[in-house]
């Protein structure tokens, strides 16, 4: 595929982040052609030009290139493998799928996709929905350095950082390290706010001291920003959060490997989901603690 502005792109899943990533997609100039669940999702950018179709497959039937940001790995499988999926129909495309998902998923699409002449890429991304709305995502990548190179140029209409990082399933790989970090983190950032507000302090001037220093960062200065606000909306969802982890939690396993930190915060977020809490965002972590012992 030779990349040009007349690249045709196919973008499917257009939910908090994949409305905003497709709409950079669009306003570079690409002729774009969109599918979701829900139709009423597509209204901005079908207002804005781009093209419905009623399948999966009917977008890789038009596209050049196929980009998907859905939500489960079920989903994935779904709208991939399924009986209108995109590879029913795909022919010599570039096929990439964003959302986060298992690395064993990410390579058993690629062996599929070889099988319909298809380069498949495993390109998830964090930086959330600011990162989607700014184009500063960063995007972790998997597949062959040819795929790879092929699709630089569009995923970089998306974030500011675009990383291979191996073959298929390394960018799913990369994207669990990310999420291993968040998990432990976001609890510390629950735990010193608190502390923070039982020991009478002003958590607003709080975060001003310790947000410029060594703790400073995206989950303490704008979630726990959030979380002293009250805030507890969807950035991120905590269902999504829980897949990731579990996700994660699984591969560790089979790499015999024991991360403490992930499963405690996996289990605190299992609590919330059932409390009925999953479709919150992740700072409602918050929620499971300030009880005082
Ligand atoms: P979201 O708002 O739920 O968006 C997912 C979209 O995919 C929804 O619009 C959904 O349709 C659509 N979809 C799901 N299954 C589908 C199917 N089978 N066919 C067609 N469309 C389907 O979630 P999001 O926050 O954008 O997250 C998307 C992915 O990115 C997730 O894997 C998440 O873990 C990951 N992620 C999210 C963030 C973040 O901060 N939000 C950051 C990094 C990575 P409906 O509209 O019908 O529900």
């Amino acid at each position: 595929m030779e990349y040009s502005k007349k690249t045709r792109v196919g973008f499917i899943g257009l939910g908090i982040m994949g409305r905003n990533m497709a709409g950079h997609v669009l306003a570079a100039g690409h002729p774009l052609a969109v599918y979701n669940r829900s139709r009423d999702k597509a209204a901005e950018l079908l207002a804005k030009g781009a093209r419905w179709c009623d399948t999966p497959g009917d977008v890789a039937a038009q596209s050049d290139v196929v980009i998907t940001m859905v939500g489960f790995p079920r989903d994935v499988e779904e709208v991939w493998l399924g009986p209108d999926g995109v590879l029913s129909r795909a022919r010599d495309a570039l096929l990439i799928d964003m959302t986060t998902s298992s690395p064993e998923l990410a390579r058993r699409i690629a062996g599929v996709a070889a099988t319909r002449h298809c380069e498949a890429l495993d390109a998830p991304v964090s930086g959330g929905e600011i990162g989607a709305r700014d184009a500063k995502l960063s995007i972790m990548v998997g597949g062959s350095e040819q795929a790879f190179a092929q699709a630089l140029p569009i995923l970089k209409l998306m974030g500011t950082k675009v990383v291979r990082q191996g073959e298929a399933g390394a960018g799913q790989h990369t994207k669990m390290c990310n999420q291993i970090v968040i998990a432990s983190t976001i609890m510390g950032v629950c735990e010193g706010i608190a502390y923070g507000q039982a020991a009478g302090l002003h958590l607003p001037t709080v975060l001003q001291s310790i947000g410029a220093g060594a703790a400073g960062g995206f989950q303490l200065n704008v979630l726990g920003a959030k979380i002293i606000d009250g805030d507890f909306a969807p950035g991120f969802f905590i269902e999504h959060f829980v897949k990731d982890l579990g996700i994660a939690l699984e591969e560790a396993k089979a790499m015999e490997l024991e991360l403490p930190g992930l499963a405690l915060s996996r289990k605190l977020y299992a609590r919330l989901i059932e409390q009925g809490h999953g479709r919150l965002g992740t700072q409602a972590l918050y929620k499971s603690y300030g009880a005082r012992a």
